[in-house]
């Protein structure tokens, strides 16, 4: 058995793969980071023979209660991805099957993201523009989507952040898709309305480094908002510059959440000089996009802070108290909503991501005039 990782968003561990049916993994941690839970791998050489995958150790990870319902996705081709039933004994994830690929979660390479660039920089809704370059220097993209920023609010949608939660990037698919359709009613109201700035990737180093949170030297992004730097954090000094220029009235930074079963979002309920009108349109921004997308709900998610108690340093905190926003963050599962999930072996997929950002945007209609 040969298994592999040298490719774009590659990452594993090999302790030992002599034998087929004991193959024995370990997840790789984040350059200079202490995060890790993200991997990646083509496995090769076995022709029809049963092959047994343990991945050690799952219990040190980030976040482990994340393994608990957690089913491996697979694929054959690379193109369509599929969950196989994964067991977890409180120490090691493991699954039988002779496949070739297997991912935390459905990869987005950097290729894809892209092709992803290059079509959409097609329509004539889009400018496209390189906010700088990273550490590895590859090229921050930012998508500007609309009629113009003139008399319109601003608005900013942020993604993978956390490079390892691809389902963000695929979330900003759905978002593009829809915005891009010229005969979508909610797109052409939107875009009366509204001018976006979207950055699909925001972490491009740790994305092909094949990491789960950190960029090229380490750093958590979402924990830089507060004092970026070229040197350490070029992805989130780059973007708060840009928004210095077009301000921001709303936010969304999209991430895939490790344990948590359920799509939500989180607020800025924390932030010193909390402003009442934003924070309640906050929460009817969550009302709305709950009763409109049977996906999204506002029972599970994380606890709202404290008056006063937010980490600044985050995206979210950092622009609704800068910029007067109303800014949350988005998470989606990687095991699956259990208050709508698949058949077994069940998981979130890259489709019901592309499905809450039109939703979103529906939500997003709904309360435009009211920021
Ligand atoms: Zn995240």
């Amino acid at each position: 058995m040969l298994i592999s990782k040298s490719f774009d968003s590659g990452s594993i561990e090999i302790i030992d793969a002599k034998d087929p049916r004991d193959i024995r993994l370990a997840i790789l941690r984040d350059h200079e980071s202490d995060f890790y839970q993200w991997f990646h791998f083509r496995a090769s050489g076995v022709m029809d023979e049963p092959c047994k995958f343990t991945i050690e150790r799952a219990n040190e990870t980030a976040f482990p209660a994340g393994w608990d319902s957690y089913n491996v996705c697979a694929s054959y081709d690379r193109d369509h991805w599929f969950r196989v039933p994964s067991a977890y004994d409180g120490e090691s994830l493991s699954w039988d099957i002779t496949s070739i690929y297997f991912a935390y979660f459905v990869p987005y390479s950097m290729e894809r993201h892209l092709d992803l660039i290059a079509d959409c920089s097609l329509s004539p809704l889009v400018r496209s523009q390189v906010l700088g370059h990273t550490l590895d220097g590859q090229a921050l993209d930012m998508l500007e989507v609309g009629h113009g920023a003139e008399g319109r609010k601003a608005v900013w949608l942020i993604a993978r952040q956390h490079p390892g939660e691809t389902m963000s990037e695929w979330f900003m698919e759905g978002a593009l898709e829809r915005l891009l359709d010229e005969d979508d009613p909610v797109a052409r109201k939107l875009l009366e309305k509204a001018h976006f700035y979207i950055v699909p990737n925001m972490n491009p180093d740790g994305s092909r480094r094949g990491q789960l949170r950190s960029n090229a030297c380490g750093a958590s992004l979402n924990r830089e908002w507060l004092d970026p730097s070229m040197e350490r954090s070029p992805e989130v000094f780059l973007t708060r510059e840009k928004m210095e220029e077009t301000g921001v009235d709303f936010f969304v930074d999209v991430h895939g959440d490790e344990a948590l079963p359920y799509c939500f979002v989180a607020g800025f309920d924390g932030v010193p000089n909390l402003r009442e009108n934003r924070i309640e349109q906050f929460r009817q921004y969550r009302r709305t996009l709950s009763e409109l997308c049977p996906d999204f709900q506002e029972v599970h998610g994380y606890d709202a802070d404290a008056p006063g108690t937010a980490n600044m340093a985050m995206g979210m905190n950092f622009v609704a108290d800068h910029f007067d926003a109303v800014a949350m963050i988005l998470e989606m599962p990687f095991q699956d909503n259990h208050d709508l999930p698949d058949s077994e072996p069940g998981g979130w997929s890259t489709e019901r991501s592309r499905h809450l950002a039109r939703g979103c945007l529906d939500a997003l209609l709904q309360i435009i005039d009211e920021i």
